[in-house]
């Protein structure tokens, strides 16, 4: 009897693997086996906490959008609402050139909704200001299949605008170079905005449920979610819920072999076989071309780049930072002399992660065209770090500690036609690899809940592949 459950394997325990498992393991309506293949030996991926000194330190993501639900809603089915938090609210800002500029209210990526405070902002020149009004009475531009996000931006609001403002948002997102990036694989709802609406402030106005109705004052909170004892705390929940013997660590899948059956032999680090039904592979694209080599539409993932970043986390006592900022953190545009590209002003932004009396900066360096830097000895990299926080900040002494954390290749890029060529593939896959899906930050958004909604979306394919 045993044998007539049909088997499903999940390969990669980031958390796009981790909520496929989950709600596969989680849904009633068919019984299904599901094995968990981690290549690591720890589950989680690029999300991962480190705890020291009472400190609770982001290696890489700190939080989640709290708009996009599919994250709080995991946490919540694992059991763990009771460590949801909101970020404490405070002005951010861009540092263009020396200064720090705050944002401009009224802001979506750097889009204005509200008039007056980007008249009133010092980010930009006059002329600027004038360029960037034009969007008010440019035509809409003609329908296309896509374009770079800088290209869009540019005939709309124009250069200033886009290199003081939306340019060190977005990059702080994607570390993508925004002249390359796709707007429709990033932000399609600014180009909808501007096909509706001709023009992209008035269109963003419009679509901004903030700007048409003000929030009561309580609901003031921040728009973004972590949990309480760092974001691993969701994925050791969520591994906390999957079946014993459901999750094999420490194991790569090498290869993948479609039978001719139908049924797929997945080739193992360990020297075995593992059959199954039907594959969810959450690995990032540069793997697939090796572990599919039968199959050479894969082979566009092989031009597909993924940019290197790291964090610098540095915790220090209060009285050694004098230069106090009202806010929690800031971004810096690519025109100005800088080597990190953002930074977060942790104590304030996530009270919870630093003790009292004590200060937690978390800097993060590399970017599209520059990230060589990620790879620098951990020394040159602090004291190239706390160079450019003391050209605005009084710091004395070193840090108490420091955590870098590198990460190679771990920013996919979405470029021009990437939606098509992601359609092709899932075509190719359709008719050559049924029952086979791919789902991840590679693919269809990076953000922690676009990653868990393509987990289960490629369980309800699954699901559906199997009934049929
Ligand atoms: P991964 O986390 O990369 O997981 C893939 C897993 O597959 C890994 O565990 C890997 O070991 C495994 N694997 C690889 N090859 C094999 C194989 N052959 N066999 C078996 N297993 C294999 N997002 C946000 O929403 N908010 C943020 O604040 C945020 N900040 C970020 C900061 C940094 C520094 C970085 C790097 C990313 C950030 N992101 C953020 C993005 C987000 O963290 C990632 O996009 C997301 O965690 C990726 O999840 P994933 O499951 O797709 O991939």
């Amino acid at each position: 009897m045993e044998d007539n459950r049909k088997k499903v394997a999940v390969i990669g325990g980031g958390i796009t693997g981790l909520a496929a498992a989950f709600y596969l393991q989680k849904q009633t309506g068919q019984p299904v086996d599901v094995t968990l293949i981690e290549a690591s030996s720890r589950l989680g991926g690029k999300i991962q906490t480190v705890k020291k000194d009472g400190f609770i330190i982001e290696r890489g993501p700190d939080s989640f959008l709290e708009r996009k639900t599919s994250a709080a809603r995991l946490a919540k089915e694992a059991g763990l609402d009771h460590l949801l938090t909101n970020n404490a609210t405070g002005k951010s800002y861009v540092l263009v050139g020396e200064k720090l500029h705050s944002m401009p209210e009224g802001s979506v990526m750097g889009v204005p909704t509200k008039v007056s405070p980007f008249v009133t902002s010092g980010l930009f020149s006059l002329p600027g200001k004038v360029r960037a009004s034009a969007d008010f009475l440019l035509p809409k531009s003609k329908p296309k299949a896509d374009q770079s996000l800088g290209q869009f931006f540019r005939r709309r609001l124009g250069d200033e605008v886009v290199e003081n403002l939306i340019e060190p948002l977005l990059s702080g997102i994607y570390a993508g170079d925004i002249d390359n990036l796709s707007l429709m694989a990033t932000f399609p709802n600014f180009y909808h905005a501007e096909q509706k609406h001709r023009s992209l402030v008035r269109g963003m106005k419009k679509m901004t449920p903030s700007s048409k109705q003000p929030a009561p004052r309580e609901q003031k909170k921040g728009i973004f979610l972590t949990l309480t004892g760092g974001l691993e705390s969701l994925v050791e929940g969520i591994e906390s819920k999957l079946l014993p013997g459901s999750v094999l660590k420490n194991t790569s899948v090498n290869r993948i072999v479609r039978q001719p059956d139908g049924r797929y032999f997945l080739h193992l680090s360990n020297g075995n076989i593992m059959e199954a039904d039907s594959v969810v592979s959450t690995v990032p694209h540069t793997i697939l071309p090796d572990m599919l080599p039968d199959y050479d539409f894969f082979d566009v993932f092989r031009n597909m780049t993924a940019t290197s970043v790291a964090t610098v986390a540095m915790a220090f006592p209060a009285s050694a930072v004098k230069e106090n900022f009202d806010g929690t953190g800031f971004v810096v545009s690519r025109n100005s002399d800088y080597t990190i590209t953002a930074c977060t002003w942790t104590h304030k932004k996530w009270p919870h992660t630093t003790p009292d009396g004590k200060v937690l900066l978390r800097c993060y360096v590399g970017r599209a065209n520059d990230e060589a830097v990620v790879d620098l000895p951990d020394a040159e990299l602090e004291r190239i770090v706390m160079n450019d926080l003391n050209r605005m900040m009084d710091i004395t002494g070193k840090p108490d500690f420091t955590i870098i954390s590198r990460w190679h290749e771990a920013m996919p890029q979405y470029m021009v036609g990437h939606k098509e060529r992601l359609a092709a593939v899932s075509e190719y896959m359709v008719n050559e690899l049924p029952g086979l899906y791919i789902a991840g930050s590679s693919f269809n958004g990076l953000g922690i809940p676009d990653c868990i909604d393509q987990g289960e979306n490629a369980v309800e394919k699954v699901l559906y592949y199997l009934r049929t």
